[in-house]
């Protein structure tokens, strides 16, 4: 059976393809981001999943891939589905989902055979972005152009037709290629927080900035970690890992290194956000509900 899903938009969704152009809706684009959480949820879940963009990327010398590399393609072997976005009525959109509040429906195609633990990692890879992250460009993969404040990519989660959980996963997980992955965003390093807001003068600070936006002179590991890099001619750019979004109540969400980073960040987030109605969840209590 097709798997779809269905989304509302909460901020417009940004789906830029590699030029930018804010044009029309640029299916690429969101299954960049569906791969980037997917590979973290595979990662969560104690499956392997390489960071496309890294030296280390699949396939390996013997030929082997990953479990992301399996469902979304790397040199060699093509993605297993083609992604569709139409309304509620089945007609494609084709214009950025730029209002908010609109109602659309993400189809998967499947050009080969898709497992069922794929269609299940895929639909959870989904309700996790949207219940507690966001999805599209313009959050985690590169430094932000554009508005400064505008949010993009929050969504609310409707459902899915095949929520069924796969009795395969843990053998599926364990099929493919093994390799380091200590480096790379691994749900059980994430955390939520649900009704609050970092304004960039409480974020700079987690960060390891100043008040003016410069970096300070020995921040820590875990702001170091936080902050990312810009690029440079002889380095490439590392995205920083904590997000905070106005829109819909509030949202922060961020990714640390381990479970003591992560904590870490935790208290430090909530020191700078005070007394306040918000809920923090860890990426490891998401992965204990599936
Ligand atoms: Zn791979």
């Amino acid at each position: 059976m097709g798997m779809n899903i269905t989304l509302r938009t909460l901020t417009p969704l940004w789906t830029g393809g590699i030029d930018q152009t804010h044009d029309r809706l640029h299916e690429t684009g969101l299954i960049g981001s569906l791969r980037w959480w997917y590979e973290a949820l595979v990662r969560g879940l104690g499956g392997y999943a390489c960071d496309p963009t890294s030296e280390d990327r699949c396939p390996d010398k013997a030929g082997k891939h990953c479990a992301a590399c399996e469902l979304f393609g790397c040199t060699g072997w093509a993605r297993k589905f083609r992604l569709q976005v139409t309304d509620t009525y089945d007609k494609i959109i084709q214009d950025p989902l730029i209002a908010p509040n609109t109602e659309f429906v993400l189809h998967f195609i499947e050009l080969r055979q898709m497992d069922d633990a794929e269609k299940w990692l895929s639909t959870q890879t989904i309700r996790i972005a949207a219940t507690y992250g966001a999805v599209g460009g313009k959050t985690t993969l590169k430094p932000q152009k554009g508005v400064v404040g505008q949010d993009y990519g929050i969504v609310q989660w409707l459902g899915a037709n095949l929520a069924k959980k796969a009795d395969n996963i843990e053998i599926f997980l364990k099929q493919g290629r093994d390799l380091p992955q200590e480096e790379f965003p691994n749900l059980k390093w994430f955390f939520f927080i649900h009704g609050a807001f970092l304004s960039r003068l409480r974020m700079n600070p987690l960060l390891g900035l100043d008040n003016s936006g410069d970096p300070l002179s020995s921040p820590e590991d875990w702001q170091k970690f936080l902050q990312g890099r810009r690029g440079s001619k002889t380095k490439s750019a590392v995205s920083k890992k904590l997000f905070s979004f106005r829109s819909n109540g509030g949202r922060i969400w961020g990714y640390a290194k381990d479970a003591q980073m992560r904590d870490t960040v935790i208290e430090r987030i909530k020191q700078q956000l005070g007394n306040g109605n918000y809920t923090k969840k860890t990426g490891e209590e998401v992965l204990h509900e599936l």
